[in-house]
């Protein structure tokens, strides 16, 4: 009994003494609750009144390039366009054009530049326009996001394989509290088998050689004994040497990790224009970035005397030339060659832009797919879909091309390396076949380094 008491005693003491100190934890705890700020995530911080207009964008190669516009409230101004997400802000170079507070914006006028999709963080940023409002004496910034009011939707990059590794970009349209978001989310992912880095196109087929000429000693020209090539002389075709440089071309590009398609591996293969991993799909089947075809010239004379030589690069329209220079550079250097002294079509020294002329339009099958703002070259055409303005929608005997409509698309580049009837030029593309593509790939290297 005794014991007893003396128990109750101490409850009555320290029953009490814990009542108090939970009483104290909570109110604590209750006091911590109540008093955050809860942080306010990026997406919080935009203005949901405003936002800008997407009304166009495209990838071509490794850029993408987007226009809009927005009209910014009274007392802003300044817009930016921005990747950001709060922590990071990538500041994307924009042209803008102001009409009052009324604004439309582009981030480039060449197809090849924007954003560099290679560069960018492993983090979720979204597309939006940072402006100053101006109040008083006070700058406050503020974040506006865009809608999607352009003909495209959700799509994806795979970066360029480096060390093995490869960052996926979706790009995400969404709301947040009603408000429209395009989410830009990279993240490093495993390289799906079906995508590529660069895509390598050897000029012809089996069924095609491309140009031929025959090299022979002036002392065995002998007309009555011609069989393709006179007896005692060389036969060179273009498929041949287009494929060696390729070969040479891939096997360099591969050892430094890049993943290349190829359309074909051989001689006697025969390479489809428009079937699937055809001459003009393999490129975008394969979602590479950039796509080279490789071919080789010849003036028509034949014997090996003619006076056209040296390297012709042809490019796509509108697009800035840092590649296209490296490439010249680098080849000429490496291959101990020149640029080409043909005038026509050049834009640069060595670098070639060839359009389609009224004459050939009128000449033409279906001359409502052509125009005298289209490259002439349907690897070039077709392969950069909308940047390059294609039409096939399977308008001629051909099928139709899927990509021709595509606003994400490989970069190409159609080189025509020398020519095969310059005795100069010919033993070099025999003898240098580590030159061309060794400049080849480190132009590529160079661009890519440089590239902001
Ligand atoms: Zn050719």
């Amino acid at each position: 009994m005794k014991k007893r008491r003396k128990m109750k005693k101490e409850l009555k003491i320290i029953l009490p003494l814990l009542i108090t100190l939970a009483l104290i934890i909570i109110a604590f705890i209750g006091f911590k609750l109540l008093n955050k700020e809860p942080e306010k995530t990026f997406l919080e911080k935009i203005e949901m009144e405003t936002y800008a207009h997407i009304t166009n964008y495209a990838i071509y190669g490794i850029h993408m390039n987007i226009e809009g516009n927005i009209t910014l409230p009274e007392n802003t101004e300044n817009p930016k366009l921005m990747l950001a997400n709060g922590q990071t802000e990538i500041e994307i170079p924009c042209i803008l054009n102001q009409n009052g507070n009324e604004y439309t914006f582009n981030t480039s006028n060449f197809i090849n530049e924007g954003i560099n999709l290679e560069n960018l963080p492993q983090e979720e940023l979204y597309l939006v326009i940072k402006a100053e409002e101006k109040e008083e004496n006070k700058i406050i910034e503020k974040y506006y996001s865009v809608e999607n009011h352009s003909k495209y939707n959700n799509m994806e990059y795979y970066t360029l394989t480096k060390e093995n590794k490869n960052n996926k970009i979706d790009m995400e349209w969404n709301t947040y509290e009603e408000c429209p978001t395009w989410r830009f989310n990279i993240k490093e992912v495993k390289l799906p088998s079906t995508v590529y880095d660069i895509t390598i196109d050897p000029g012809h087929d089996g069924t095609d050689p491309g140009k031929v000429i025959c090299l022979l000693p002036n002392e065995i020209y002998d007309p009555s004994n011609y069989d393709g090539c006179y007896k005692g002389g060389i036969k060179i075709e273009e498929r041949e040497v287009n494929l060696n440089i390729s070969l040479a071309l891939k096997e360099k590009l591969e050892n430094l990790g890049y993943k290349v398609a190829i359309t074909r591996e051989d001689n006697e293969s025969r390479v489809e224009i428009y079937e699937p991993m055809g001459s003009a799909t393999m490129a975008n089947d394969t979602h590479s970035k950039f796509s080279f075809a490789i071919h080789n010239n010849s003036s028509g004379i034949e014997g090996g005397d003619a006076e056209s030589k040296g390297i012709e690069l042809y490019v796509a329209n509108d697009t800035n030339f840092d590649f296209a220079q490296n490439l010249i550079k680098e080849i000429t250097e490496k291959a101990n060659t020149t640029t080409s002294n043909k005038n026509q079509h050049r834009v640069e020294n060595g670098i070639y832009q060839r359009f389609f002329t009224q004459e050939e339009i009128d000449q033409d099958d279906y001359p409502e797919t052509k125009s005298t703002n289209l490259i002439y070259y349907y690897y070039i055409r077709e392969v950069g879909g909308v940047s390059t303005h294609a039409i096939n929608n399977g308008y001629s005997e051909y099928r139709k091309n899927d990509h021709y409509n595509s606003n994400n698309t490989a970069e190409p580049y159609l080189f025509e390396l020398g020519y095969i009837d310059n005795l100069v030029d010919v033993n070099n593309l025999k003898n240098n076949i580590d030159g061309y593509a060794e400049g080849i790939v480190s132009a590529l290297q160079n661009y890519l380094a440089n590239e902001k």
